[in-house]
């Protein structure tokens, strides 16, 4: 059984780069579960399915051939063999995921994909994404909830899109989506036993060390 490390958070908190590095500092696999609700959202925009409706959604997630890279260094998503790794970070995905995300079935199915992934993942993994200290491994050896301001998120996305958005789309973008996504998935508080390391006074090298931290506590 692999130790995992299972990292939460919203929007703009960092965790996605965070947790990528923590995994190589720990010589782990990397999951990015976000990357597969994505992934199914492409699915669906490409193959015509209705993102409203619920049962057509779960039957796409169930019947994609979805494989993702657990290599940390290897960013990278394929659907029927088409690498998507970059299609899904458009602008038009990101509208559109949370429709995915709050189909309980699609999350059923994409829930019981990650632990698969992480089982069959060797010795150690760090997943990250919004429901992984409670869902999708809540016992996890390590369990840690990276938050910060909105003021934070909202600047450390606006940098990673290249500082050309409004501020309406910014807001689209970390707040409306994380509000949409709540509605499934509690992400704003840590759970009994997670850890809460908040990154808005911190920058990348504080907040991995602060990570580190308690991977070793
Ligand atoms: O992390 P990222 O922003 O790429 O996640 C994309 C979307 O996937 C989130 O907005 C949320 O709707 C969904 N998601 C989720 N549960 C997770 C990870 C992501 O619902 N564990």
């Amino acid at each position: 059984k692999p130790l995992v490390v299972a990292i939460d958070g919203p929007s703009g908190s960092g965790k996605s780069s965070v947790s990528r590095e923590t995994a190589r500092r720990l010589h782990a696999a990397y999951l990015d579960t976000g990357a597969m609700y994505r992934a199914v959202t492409w699915y669906c925009l490409k193959t015509g399915v209705a993102l409203q409706e619920a049962a057509e959604v779960e039957k796409a997630a169930r019947e994609v051939d979805l494989r993702i890279s657990t290599h940390p260094d290897h960013e990278q998503v394929t659907v029927s063999g088409t690498d998507v790794t970059q299609a899904i970070r458009e602008p038009e995905i990101s509208g559109a995921v949370s429709a995915v995300a709050t189909t309980l079935g699609a999350r059923a199915e994409l829930i019981r994909r990650q632990q698969q992934i992480i089982a069959d993942s060797g010795r150690r993994i760090v997943a990250e994404g919004r429901d992984i200290t409670t869902v999708v491994a809540p016992d996890a050896e390590v369990r840690i909830l990276l938050t910060a301001s909105e003021e934070a998120r909202l600047r450390r996305r606006g940098l990673q899109l290249g500082g050309t958005q409004s501020e309406q789309e910014l807001h689209n973008q970390v707040i409306a989506r994380d509000a949409k996504d709540s509605t499934v998935v509690n992400f704003s508080e840590a759970a009994d036993g997670v850890f809460t390391v908040d990154s808005s006074e911190l920058d990348f090298e504080e907040t991995i060390d602060a990570v580190l931290e308690v991977v070793r506590r």
